[in-house]
């Protein structure tokens, strides 16, 4: 396959299998405009694909970095009414959304992060219809990623620009299953495998994972009852048809219980958060609250990210994926969450999922917690898979069974 033959199939899968478009509806782009061209071979497919209208909103890198370096800290607390009307109107109707991501990592370094956190608060309140469709799959939506300058530059610092974009270009493929024949297939079968996976550990609803490896963690985790785990596909709301919420996506993730993790829980990738690295961190669990942390590098990042709010000192995810995964076989941090959680088994600190709990999403906040799930606005992946993790699974009874050897699925 040539280049340009690999972008076309990367703008089919997004719209086929990433969104699987149906007749007559309609589909909200959001891409930056530095790839307006890749954006264009999306609105095509989706077009061909019966789609009836393309929504498209443009981003842009210094666009958003001028907006936060002038316009006052009142435009970010105030989110506009016109804009929360057009996504939680769309949302409920029938509506594909999908998010090309490719944003310089370092874009918003430095800017105030005040700003940050009211812009997150207030889009948090605005757009709550959207936001609790979106997390019950209530409408089909997909993020992916398409190469910047700027983005592929931070990947590959030491070469010249264009050579980085290529190279970037070629990684993303080798995550996404392109070039290696019919790329919608393969997602089928790929959806299929993690079913597997996350089928058996449903039934086992184990009460815990214990994780160790050679970094230095020793970790004891605790699920919540009636937890469940799930990966790869989702459902369509109407037609049932799958759809995959994230491209790359090679995790099968459930709840931690908010008040169940102790001990020592080690990185193994560098974690960007806000534009900034946060290197060779630990963090100290008692009663599922981080109680120490130490970093080698960004720990002011990491106190940060730490004291956004109560929540974000607990755990939100609990994912499983092999060290040996497409993403993590392109042997390059990518500085971007969509891939790099994809490349290690991961925790992520704030929000849970209420879909990873039997019931949650009829829950309301205080049943939520009450059931141990975490309420955050923050949801940050941190990474702590490695090719010597083993991860033990204890039953209700008490009874071991392995869940993870050297680094990888041991059933
Ligand atoms: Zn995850
Ligand atoms: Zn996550």
């Amino acid at each position: 396959m040539t280049f340009e033959e690999k972008k076309r199939e990367y703008a089919k899968l997004l719209v086929n299998a990433g969104l699987s478009i149906r007749k007559g509806q309609k589909l909200y782009l959001t891409c930056p405009l530095e790839v307006a061209d890749f954006a264009k071979l999306v609105i095509k497919e989706a077009y061909l694909a019966g789609a009836s209208n393309v929504i498209v909103k443009w981003v842009d890198d210094e666009i958003a970095r001028m907006k936060y370096d002038y316009a006052p800290i009142e435009v970010f607390e105030n989110f506009p009414e016109w804009e929360a009307l057009e996504k939680n109107t769309l949302a409920k109707d029938d509506t594909a959304f999908m998010r090309i991501v490719g944003e310089d990592p370092e874009a918003l370094k430095g800017v105030d992060a005040n700003k940050i956190k009211a812009g997150q608060k207030a889009a948090y309140v605005a757009l709550r219809d959207y936001y609790k469709l979106q997390s019950t799959m209530g409408f089909k939506w997909n993020v992916s990623a398409v190469p910047s300058k700027a983005w592929a530059s931070k990947v590959f610092p030491d070469i010249d620009v264009d050579e980085a974009v290529s190279r970037l270009w070629e990684a993303v493929f080798g995550t996404v299953r392109i070039g290696e024949g019919d790329s919608v297939k393969l997602w089928m079968d790929h959806a299929a495998k993690l079913k597997e996976k996350y089928t058996i550990l449903n039934n086992w609803q184990l009460k815990e994972l214990h994780y160790k490896n050679s970094l230095g963690t020793d970790f004891t985790v605790g699920l919540v009852e009636n937890h469940r785990w799930e990966g790869g596909a989702d459902k369509d709301p109407v037609d049932g048809r799958p759809f995959f919420a994230n491209m790359p996506t090679e995790e099968v993730f459930t709840m931690p219980h908010r008040l169940k993790a102790e001990g020592v829980l080690c990185s193994s990738l560098p974690l960007c958060y806000e534009g900034d690295l946060i290197e060779d961190f630990k963090l100290v669990f008692k009663n599922g609250e981080v109680v120490d942390y130490d970093a080698k590098k960004g720990k002011d990042q990491l106190k940060l990210l730490l004291e956004g709010d109560e929540g974000s000192r607990h755990l939100g995810e609990c994912a499983l994926v092999p060290f040996d995964s497409p993403v993590a076989k392109q042997g390059i941090l990518f500085l971007e969450t969509l891939f790099d959680e994809n490349a290690a088994c991961h925790f992520a600190l704030g929000n849970c999922y209420e879909t990873n709990l039997i019931g949650g999403p009829e829950m309301s906040e205080e049943e939520l917690i009450a059931h141990g799930g975490n309420i955050s606005l923050n949801h940050v992946d941190f990474m702590v898979g490695t090719k010597d993790l083993e991860i033990t699974g204890i039953t209700k009874d008490g009874e071991q069974v392995t869940v993870f050897k050297n680094g990888t699925w041991a059933f």
